[in-house]
């Protein structure tokens, strides 16, 4: 199957940049290139925030329920369509086949979900003080939005962001990453395919800062959606000030996952081999630091072990690979990096440590044991997959432990006894608490974080509502 047609959507358009300025895609697994991803010029952005002002007066006026029959239609093309897609992705991302498949199932259901909670954007009436006069609180949408993404999820990262501007009734400018264009260029092909009227979405690539420092700067968008890191949030969010834009900020994590003496060991050491290695560990939520409690260290160390030895890495399109290439040479390295960072400074290398092979971003799944705190690993997002395992004896140091960093993104707890699940749903620091699960993102909940990890959520009603304004209108009888 061949790769897609790589190309920017402008005003309903699909077209080439107009400087002709280009750069390469590669495949993670074989370091070929796939294609050449076009620019866009200042001109070109320009041309979108146009665009997108127009689109969403046009976009705005259709009722909620016509523009969820374009939402489903789409979403129909897309399921019709996945098998390409899903292949693409992989291609692309480096991720296996049937991961990318769960991937794109996954963004479809998000599509569907805005596309209905679209018409139940109720506002409210307030009782008035006064006799013949009504108080309305009207929820609208914001207008024309802005979102980058990141590369790890490119479905579903652009589809909360596209779906939930559109569900609300908003239009929207997306930069998906550079190095995995076509996932999003499939999406947007299936919604123009399906009736999307002209300039109600459009899709831009190019260098990332300067894509986003010319778009940040004009008034025309009201709000900015970024999925990325921590470093980069900030900086958009620096730059989204000078005009006031909202903001949602899904950035990294470094998630706690502990596991408790009265623990179903089996079943943690599952959900952590499954939680770490999924996505070769590029996952904002996926665990980090493994806290262990001293009496079931050994036995859940023998079981991640055991687990973690029947992944397969290879490339994610081959049928047997269970794991596929990390997204670029530079993710590998700088993993690389905080793994010989950790044995440097004394920890244990239980498994992996080591790149797989010199064609493709390959890397060893790898657990490290007896981890120094102070380690980069211990502080810093991995992104990849590495485990780093340590030791706790009581309850009591749980939380400093598990609180100790500025991230707050996702946590997770394994344990059988309701007073710890109570503590820790009260008072640890984390956008999402899962327990005895790893269940954090579903269509109708909330995705996202606190402190350092951003704010704002993504799903549920209040990823509709971050796409909204409210607005009170009073009648009075003249
Ligand atoms: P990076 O910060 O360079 O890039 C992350 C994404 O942000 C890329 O897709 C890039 O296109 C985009 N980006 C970068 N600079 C930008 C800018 N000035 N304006 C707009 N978009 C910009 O990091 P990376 O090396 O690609 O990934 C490594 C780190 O990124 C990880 O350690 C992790 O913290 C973070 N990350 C987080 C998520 C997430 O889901 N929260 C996803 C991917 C990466």
């Amino acid at each position: 199957m061949s790769y897609e047609t790589l190309q920017l959507l402008i005003d309903g358009k699909w077209r080439a940049g107009s400087e002709g300025v280009s750069e390469a895609v590669l495949n993670p697994a074989t370091d070929e290139e796939l294609a050449q991803v076009p620019h866009a010029s200042e001109a070109d952005l320009d041309e979108a925030l146009v665009a997108s002002l127009r689109g969403f007066e046009v976009w705005r006026k259709i009722p909620p329920a016509d523009r969820q029959k374009i939402l489903e239609k789409a979403a129909s093309l897309l399921e019709a369509r996945i098998d390409i897609i899903a292949e693409n992705l992989s291609k692309e991302m480096g991720k296996t086949v049937p991961e990318s498949h769960q991937e794109l199932s996954f963004a479809i259901s998000i599509l569907r979900w805005y596309g209905e909670e679209g018409k139940r954007a109720y506002g409210r009436e307030i009782p008035a003080r006064a006799i013949g006069v009504r108080q309305i609180a009207m929820k609208q949408p914001v207008g024309p939005c802005l979102a980058f993404v990141a590369w790890n999820f490119p479905a579903v990262n652009a589809m909360r962001k596209i779906a939930g501007a559109l569900g609300a009734g908003c239009s929207i400018i997306i930069k998906p990453s550079e190095e995995t264009p076509a996932t999003a260029i499939s999406i947007a092909r299936a919604l123009i395919d399906a009736g999307l009227p002209d300039g109600v979405l459009n899709v831009v690539f190019g260098k990332p800062a300067e894509v986003s420092e010319y778009l940040l700067a004009s008034p025309v968008a009201k709000k900015v959606s970024f999925t990325g890191s921590v470093e980069v949030g900030k900086h958009l969010q620096r730059l989204a000030a000078n005009t006031l834009k909202r903001c949602t900020m899904e950035l990294g994590g470094h998630a706690p996952f502990m596991v408790f003496d009265d623990a179903n060991i089996e079943l943690a050491a599952k959900m952590a081999v499954v939680g770490k290695f999924r996505n070769a560990g590029q996952v904002c939520v996926s665990p980090t630091r493994f806290l262990v409690q001293d009496a079931v260290f050994d036995e859940f160390n023998q079981r991640f072990l055991d687990e973690t030895a029947k992944i397969k890495v290879g490339n994610g399109l081959n049928n047997d690979s269970t794991m596929g290439a990390l997204v670029s040479a530079r993710r590998l390295e700088a993993v690389d990096a905080l793994v010989q960072d950790a044995i440097g400074a004394g920890a244990k290398l239980a498994t992996g440590g080591a790149r797989i092979g010199n064609r493709g971003n390959f890397y060893q799944p790898t657990i490290l044991t007896d981890v120094p705190k102070d380690c980069r690993i211990m502080n810093e997002e991995p992104f990849g997959p590495v485990a780093a395992v340590s030791r706790f004896v009581s309850t009591d140091e749980i939380l400093t432990e598990a609180n100790r960093l500025p991230f707050g993104l996702a946590a997770y707890a394994f344990t059988s006894n309701p007073a710890i699940t109570d503590m820790l749903a009260d008072d640890l620091q984390s956008g999402m608490l899962a327990i005895n699960s790893l269940q954090v993102a579903a269509p109708e909940t909330p995705f996202g974080g606190i402190q350092d990890s951003g704010y704002g959520s993504e799903g549920g009603i209040e990823g509709l509502d971050a796409f909204m304004q409210t607005r009170l209108v009073t009648y009075s009888r003249a």
